[in-house]
């Protein structure tokens, strides 16, 4: 059985500030990473996919048009692009179109074959009408009402466990009520507001790697099987590594591997498709985030091996 990944090279493809705390190298440095380790060419489990960019009209049914129609046509004030994060270019725009499709992408090859994995996405502060905290479409909302449209799915989860709350994520869908939405994110870190997901698990600093994985192991096994979802999109953030420089967890190296195979494995039995996305991750040194966000496919290929 296949893995299937989606990556676009327009994800690294972005012109920001030396200085700019946003690693948009990583994209590219985890697929080169992961060819030269698997082979893309050659592998026999492994099958590589290019997504299109969204159309606007269908991100207009998310957000609200005003915005969209302002963030593309960069006539959004100053100081709402500042919350965003980046400075604005066509690239940007181009960018997140494309990530929003590979999130999309991501689904439909879960939908598919079981797994799908997409070096991008989790773009879970992107609200209503505005961006926030260098997210400015929502792809994980995205995807679960593209997923919504699927024959046979009636029922969504994402479970973000990405180290910042997903609040983008929780209020876009707050009404939404066959798309449960569940964070687990540090209590005191960014977006200081968090509104409430559907299941909120919120970690104190210093949580540690068994604390964690007790804590999140229980509600995972407890949420899965009282909602019985049809699918899950699930944001792997690997910012709660202990040597994050925007989280606050002592989590290591080998506790997120082991978070993302309890995921994987977990609706693997169940037979639950899983739609998955790197999600944040902020080092200096990039090349530490390219190892811990390549454990994703890895427990992946580990998990699809054992069926
Ligand atoms: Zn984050």
């Amino acid at each position: 059985m296949a893995l299937h990944l989606v990556y676009h090279p327009i994800y690294s493809q972005l012109a920001l500030p030396p200085e700019h705390r946003y690693p948009i190298n990583k994209y590219r440095m985890l697929y080169q990473h992961l060819n030269n380790e698997l082979d893309f060419q050659s592998h026999p489990d492994l099958q590589l996919h290019q997504p299109q960019p969204v159309g606007v009209d269908e991100i207009k049914q998310l957000h609200h048009p005003d915005y969209i129609d302002a963030l593309f046509g960069n006539t959004l004030p100053a100081a709402k692009m500042r919350r965003i994060g980046f400075p604005w270019s066509p690239q940007l725009i181009e960018r997140t179109l494309t990530s929003s499709g590979g999130t999309k992408l991501t689904v439909d090859l879960a939908y598919q074959y079981g797994i799908g994995i997409h070096l991008s996405g989790g773009y879970h502060h992107a609200h209503h009408d505005f961006g926030s905290g260098f997210c400015l479409v929502n792809d994980l909302a995205l995807a679960a009402r593209h997923a919504m449209t699927l024959e046979g799915i009636y029922k969504v989860m994402i479970i973000d466990c990405d180290v910042h709350h997903g609040d983008g994520t929780a209020t876009l869908l707050a009404d939404d009520t066959d798309i449960i939405t569940f964070s687990v994110h540090c209590d005191k870190n960014f977006p200081a507001r968090k509104p409430d997901s559907d299941i909120d698990l919120a970690l104190p600093r210093g949580t540690t790697t068994e604390e964690y994985l007790d804590a999140f192991g229980g509600i995972l096994h407890l949420a899965l099987a009282q909602h019985q979802p049809d699918m899950v999109i699930y944001d792997a953030g690997v910012d709660i590594h202990q040597q994050d420089e925007l989280g606050y967890f002592n989590v290591c190296t080998d506790g997120i591997y082991q978070r993302d195979h309890l995921v994987l494995s977990q609706c693997d039995q169940a037979g639950i498709p899983v739609a998955a996305v790197v999600g944040g991750g902020y080092r200096s040194e990039h090349q530490h985030l390219v190892n811990l966000h390549a454990q994703l496919i890895y427990s992946a290929l580990d998990v699809l091996a054992k069926r």
